[in-house]
């Protein structure tokens, strides 16, 4: 028996066919065409679902869509994206009313968390936060083998848990989120800021320009030892192990994951991340939970959706 994942964002459909032994087996990607509406989105997922499972479909057990957004899983309705053109769309109904097969709709940072534990790091335990860190950043929090999703099934905004009152403004209007700090948008925007200060470093040879800078260029001139690369990693890191304290500390799990583009750096981002973690915890809590780089890098979000479809099916 097989699960779809699908990955859905601004700019592409990333859909894949997978089994829960061996992983994802086929998978493709086109174009969302977001402008062109919701319904035109919704056939692109179709198309999609058709292309990858050609002459499997009849052994496709559920359906897992993983978009960004404020979602209702219960009913399968995504009540707002960003990027996207849903507003309170039934994004659920319309690809099982098309394909028969059981659909279910998650949150991307929540399906992150749940691809973790079916397929990744967290297999087998009961108590994580997962972390993404991308364009913004994302959380999901599984605590006693549930999914926490609050009231409203908006809980577990791990991004905008602020840690510096008095720092940069944040997209949701508060200032000193994480995500404000610690996305990879903002590891770019601080490169630049000390760049324009300190124009002669690294980071702006390899990026060709200040304009360019992108939050690899960041982690690249680290391994040259470069000295505002330096500052940067631990102006987001310091800001990364202050919000993972929290998180610590209200959730007492077994492991951090941190995923997401970024996380591509590995120890150059979790190793600062890990050494400044015990300044902000209560001694009990120090050395109590793993800090892992996600397991899962490309196909965190196939595999993620694919997750969410077993995680609500069960
Ligand atoms: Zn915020």
């Amino acid at each position: 028996m097989y699960l779809i994942g699908v990955d859905l964002g601004g700019t592409e459909i990333k859909t894949g066919i997978v089994s829960k032994d061996k992983g994802i087996i086929n998978k493709v990607s086109i174009p969302t065409e977001a402008n062109l509406g919701a319904e035109k989105v919704a056939e692109n997922i179709i198309k999609t679902i058709k292309i990858i499972s050609e002459g499997k479909l009849d052994r496709v057990e559920g359906i897992g869509i993983g978009s960004p957004g404020s979602i209702d899983r219960d009913h399968g309705i995504v009540r707002y994206a960003p990027n996207l053109p849903f507003h309170n769309f039934e994004l659920a109904k319309a690809i099982s009313d098309e394909l028969k097969i059981p659909t279910f709709v998650e949150n991307d940072a929540n399906a992150f968390a749940l691809g973790e534990w079916y397929f990744g790091s967290a297999q087998g335990l009961k108590h994580f936060v997962a972390l993404t860190l991308g364009t913004g950043i994302g959380g999901g929090v599984v605590s006693h083998g549930i999914l926490i999703t609050g009231k409203d099934g908006i809980g577990a905004e791990l991004g905008h848990v602020i840690v510096d009152p008095d720092g940069p403004l944040c997209g949701c209007g508060s200032r000193g989120c994480i995500e404000a700090i610690a996305s990879a948008r903002n590891t770019a925007r601080w490169a630049k800021e000390f760049s324009i200060k300190i124009p002669d470093n690294m980071i702006v040879k390899l990026a060709g320009s200040i304009d360019e800078i992108e939050s690899k260029h960041v982690f690249m001139a680290l391994e040259k030892n470069d000295f505002v690369a330096k500052m940067v990693v631990d102006k987001i890191t310091d800001a990364l192990a202050k919000a993972i304290a929290n998180f610590a500390h209200i959730f007492n799990p077994e492991m951090v994951i941190v995923g997401g583009g970024m996380s591509k750096a590995g120890d150059a981002l979790l190793k600062p991340i890990k050494e400044k973690v015990d300044l902000y915890l209560m001694p009990s809590f120090r050395n109590s939970f793993k800090i892992m780089q996600s397991s899962l890098v490309e196909d965190a979000g196939i595999l993620g959706a694919s997750a969410a479809a077993m995680y609500h099916s069960r």
